[in-house]
């Protein structure tokens, strides 16, 4: 038997009559047919038989393989213990299946996925043995590649210092990293990636959307995140859809498309707070430019004030003689001295209010209310130490935008603080506190409470303190009595209100009410 199995001729078409027959024709065809090799060794490994595919892809023909061993194959890579494995399961009469690196008659090399198999005659007897393999290359190249390249992706995407996140349609992280577990633990509560993804959802509602139900993405969208007595973080978030082929068998078909969304965060926070530093900076020289300014205001205006009583009793003085002397008030040297003197205080009046130093209008524009306090504590900082003053700041963790003059408010509050700092610092009791919040209040304003632990101020006083050149302060003290004058002044340009909370016994809390815009 050279061939290994029987045949009829190639040619000639098989009559069905006989089942008998008919099989053995039928398997023969099929082996020849069959796109994978196909061998039948004798019991040492001598081919008998190969099918069309063998020859294919060795590249022998069937001549030149009928008769020589299934070794002509091995090209001296493949480990002998894989050899050893694949006999010894011969030799217990079971089938083998396994990887070869196997040699072409070119002399190139290709993966065999080989599965050797004995055939046993009528007594059970092994009798040959049966070889099928394909050339696994490709599929190996490609299942390396993409092997490989996971690795050098979750390589890259482990090291990177951006947070990210994959999110599949329900919102549920398919992927994340190391640095979003991170961001996780330190912005939210439990610390959970999904209470991060849905801290980022409510921040970034409308670009979020827009990617959910469109794919639209989104790129350097900031959020802030007050976080009370900490630094404030700074996040810069980019949104992708990532459009991925459906790989199950059932929708090869009618191919499908899965969306995900691949979230990127940025944590800015250390860039911004230098660029905030710089704008304290620049904010300190600002301010005592200003503070410097109202101090001038503040000195001609009390002089003023002081100036017009005795110019307006000169005046009125004057009328009353010049009425009592009728036309010999012309010739009255009182009179006359007294008209110089009206004359005097008059352009003395004028030139001091000409002198003031003006204030120059300042532009409307969406201010951060949280922001500006954060800036005033920072610049207090120093007064604050000194006193010893515990500042509790407890932010509306997202507050509106409030239309204003930004150095207006940030004087408003300065004045406030460095009120309550100063009214710490006279105070007996031990409690040196400054508690510092804003909230929204009825969808309407943004509201700020600046609360001190000083000696409060007495409910007669509360509406009076508000009038100019009054102060509780003794005489000739640093006070003109303008500060909280010139609060209700910005506070009144902003279309807002100040109230002192006289159900505060504990101290003295100053509210303030500002209507915001609405986003
Ligand atoms: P060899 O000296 O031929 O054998 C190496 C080891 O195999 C020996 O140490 C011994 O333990 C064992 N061995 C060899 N012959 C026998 C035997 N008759 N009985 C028990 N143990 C034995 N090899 C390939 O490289 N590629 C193929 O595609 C391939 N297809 C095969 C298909 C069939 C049906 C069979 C039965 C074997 C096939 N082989 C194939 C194995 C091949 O016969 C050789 O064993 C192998 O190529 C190693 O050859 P070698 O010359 O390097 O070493």
């Amino acid at each position: 038997m050279t061939q290994g199995i029987p045949t009829r001729s190639n040619e000639t078409p098989v009559a069905p009559a006989a089942s008998e027959e008919l099989l053995p024709e039928a398997f023969r065809q099929m082996a020849e047919h069959a796109p994978i090799a196909i061998s039948i060794t004798d019991l040492k490994a001598n081919i008998l038989y190969a099918n069309r595919a063998f020859s294919s892809i060795t590249g022998y023909s069937r001549e030149e393989v009928i008769g020589k061993n299934e070794s002509l194959l091995s090209n001296g890579t493949t480990p002998r213990l894989v050899y050893q494995a694949l006999w010894s399961r011969l030799a217990q009469k079971k089938p083998w299946s396994g990887v070869l690196v196997n040699r072409r008659k070119d002399g190139s090399l290709y993966l065999a996925e080989l599965t050797v198999a004995p055939v046993f005659d009528e007594c059970g007897q092994t009798h040959y043995y049966l070889g099928m393999h394909r050339d696994s290359s490709d599929l190996h190249e490609l299942e390396q590649r993409v092997s490989n390249q996971r690795l050098m992706i979750e390589a890259v995407v482990s090291a990177a210092p951006a947070a990210m996140v994959v999110l599949d349609r329900e919102q549920r992280i398919e992927l994340s990293n190391p640095s979003f577990a991170r961001l996780a633990r330190e912005l939210t509560s439990d610390g959970s990636g999904e209470s991060l993804v849905a801290l980022l959802r409510e921040n970034l509602a409308m670009p979020f959307s827009a990617l959910e139900e469109h794919g639209r993405a989104f790129s350097g969208k900031e959020i802030p995140f007050d976080l009370g007595g900490h630094a404030p973080r700074w996040l810069s978030c980019h949104g992708m859809a990532i459009h991925i082929e459906d790989e199950r068998a059932q929708v090869f078909f009618s191919p499908g498309e899965e969306r995900y969304l691949l979230l990127t965060i940025n944590d800015i926070s250390e860039l911004r707070q230098k660029q905030q530093d710089s704008r304290l900076n620049a904010l300190k020289a600002l301010m005592a430019e200003e503070e410097l300014l109202d101090g001038m205001r503040e000195t001609f205006n009390g002089a003023i004030h002081r100036l017009q009583g005795p110019v307006n009793l000169i005046s009125a003085a004057l009328r009353m003689l010049e009425r009592r002397l009728g036309a010999q008030a012309e010739n009255d040297p009182v009179v006359a001295a007294m008209r110089e003197a009206s004359t005097a205080g008059l352009e003395a009046l004028d030139s001091l209010g000409g002198a003031m130093p003006v204030r120059l209008a300042e532009a409307k524009m969406p201010v951060n209310l949280n922001q500006l306090i954060r800036e005033v504590v920072t610049l207090c900082t120093d007064s604050l130490l000194a006193q010893g003053i515990v500042v509790d700041w407890q932010p509306a963790l997202r507050l509106p935008w409030v239309m204003g003059a930004e150095s207006r408010l940030r004087s408003m509050i300065k004045q406030l603080l460095m009120n309550a700092i100063e009214a710490i610092d006279h105070s007996q009791v031990s409690r040196r506190e400054l508690f510092i919040s804003t909230r929204v209040e009825n969808q309407q304003v943004v509201r700020m409470e600046i609360t001190d632990s000083g000696p409060g101020i007495a409910a007669e006083l509360v509406l009076k303190v508000f009038e100019p050149f009054f102060s509780t302060k003794p005489p000739h003290s640093a006070g003109h009595g303008m500060g909280l004058a010139m609060v209700q002044e910005i506070v009144s340009e902003h279309a807002g209100t100040v109230h002192i909370d006289t159900s505060y016994q504990q101290g003295c809390r100053v509210v303030v009410e500002l209507p915001f815009t609405a986003s």
